[in-house]
């Protein structure tokens, strides 16, 4: 739940041999040159730097635990990623919370040290002792959400951004090579891309990924089919905002060159940009997995549940150990940990369950886009 350098050498010094296996110093596209004579095969492994908004160029090479992971793997959940989020809904309501859907909050107060409300755009104030905040916790940094919580995380003032993306949601025919459930369309060298986006640029033929969520079930696709295509783009930090029509000629113009072309072609509104995400998830700069992985101690750097304020903690994507949706839970665990262990320390009573509580809805899932694999 709270990994530092000092515990993480206290570790390494009684078990030496995991040392060498950790390839501290190397970054992943370094292994992989080491481990792979065909570059097309370091180019595959490479982009799971990707999975956390990163470059192979610039991650740690510990980062191949990725693919150990997903070989173990790939869980789906039967009816879409948004049935993660109505089954907690059902069970969270069943056990006593309530949801205000489509309610934005505007400030988290804090006197004393302690959290003691949130106040939400209609000027309503919701008491509340403990409060877990599960945005990007650069708001809380940057003041976003008022004045009083601006001592939370403020290494995200400062540390890199991850990756932020171009991600287009549509329904069409596709025409072309036969589409697997999760496809990648490689540039011919990885590099120039990466080096591109660390300049906060675009590159003209990006590589692609297309999720055709209709493949791969026992029955066969209907005729207009639902596609993700995601292409990385750099944070707002770093880039210039994309007039949509580039992003469309760039992506469609790229995915005919390997014979695919859909019909109709989505049009704009399809699109989310850089621009879209920090509005959806504020204070992001359009980062999709918040703080840069890149460098060899960027794990010990993100916010952890506990803050400095009592009674405010911090769970999701921008919380260590990171994003993705198993990481993102993982996190809400440590968080559910601390809350409920930080209360045992102070009740003087016996501890209870607490009906109540508050959450708010995924402007993305209200804007009825699916997250899926390949980010
Ligand atoms: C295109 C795309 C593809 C992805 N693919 C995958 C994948 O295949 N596998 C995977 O595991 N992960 C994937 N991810 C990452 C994954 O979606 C995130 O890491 C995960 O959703 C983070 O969960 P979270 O609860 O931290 O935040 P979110 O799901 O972002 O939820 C936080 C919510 O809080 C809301 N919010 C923030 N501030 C406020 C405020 N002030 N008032 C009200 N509401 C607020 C936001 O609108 C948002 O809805 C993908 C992400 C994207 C964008």
């Amino acid at each position: 739940p709270a990994p530092s350098l000092g515990k993480l050498t206290l570790h390494c010094l009684t078990r030496p041999w995991l040392l060498p296996r950790m390839a501290p110093g190397k970054t992943l596209a370094r292994l992989l040159d080491q481990s792979f004579d065909d570059p097309r095969l370091a180019q595959l492994f490479g982009r799971y730097a990707t999975y956390v908004g990163g470059s192979p160029y610039a991650v740690p090479a510990i980062l191949s635990l990725i693919w150990q992971a997903e070989a173990a793997g790939v869980w789906v959940v039967e009816g879409g990623m948004h049935r993660l989020a109505t089954a907690l809904a059902d069970i969270a309501t069943a056990r006593g919370a309530r949801f205000h859907y489509d309610t934005h909050v505007t400030r988290i107060e804090a006197t004393n040290g302690r959290a003691r409300a949130v106040h939400l755009s209609d000027g309503t104030r919701i008491p509340a002792e403990t409060i877990l905040f599960n945005g990007d916790p650069r708001a809380l940094a940057t003041g976003v959400l008022g004045p009083d919580t601006s001592t939370v995380a403020q290494q995200t003032r400062h540390t890199d951004r991850s990756l932020s993306a171009e991600v287009w949601a549509f329904a069409a025919t596709p025409n072309g090579p036969d589409l697997a459930h999760h496809n990648v369309f490689f540039r011919a060298d990885p590099k120039p891309e990466f080096d591109t986006l660390a300049r906060g640029q675009y590159a003209p033929d990006p590589t692609l990924y297309i999720c055709a969520m209709d493949r791969g079930l026992p029955q066969p696709p209907p005729q207009l089919e639902r596609f993700e295509i995601i292409a990385n783009a750099p944070p707002l930090t770093q880039g210039a905002p994309q007039e949509p029509a580039s992003c469309q000629t760039r992506t469609f113009r790229t995915l005919a060159r390997f014979g695919l072309t859909f019909s109709p072609e989505p049009n704009q509104t399809a699109l989310t940009t850089p621009q879209g995400f920090d509005t959806l998830f504020p204070a992001s700069t359009g980062s999709l997995y918040g703080q840069s992985p890149h460098g060899m101690t960027a794990a010990f750097q993100r916010p952890t549940a506990r803050t400095p304020i009592k009674g405010l903690y911090l769970a999701g994507g921008g919380t260590h150990p990171g994003a993705g949706v198993p990481m993102a839970t993982l996190s809400a665990r440590h968080a559910a940990e601390a809350i409920l262990s930080d209360r045992t320390s102070t009740s003087p009573s016996r501890r209870t369950a607490t009906p109540g509580g508050m959450s708010t809805p995924s402007a993305r899932a209200a804007a009825a886009r699916s997250a899926s694999s390949g980010s």
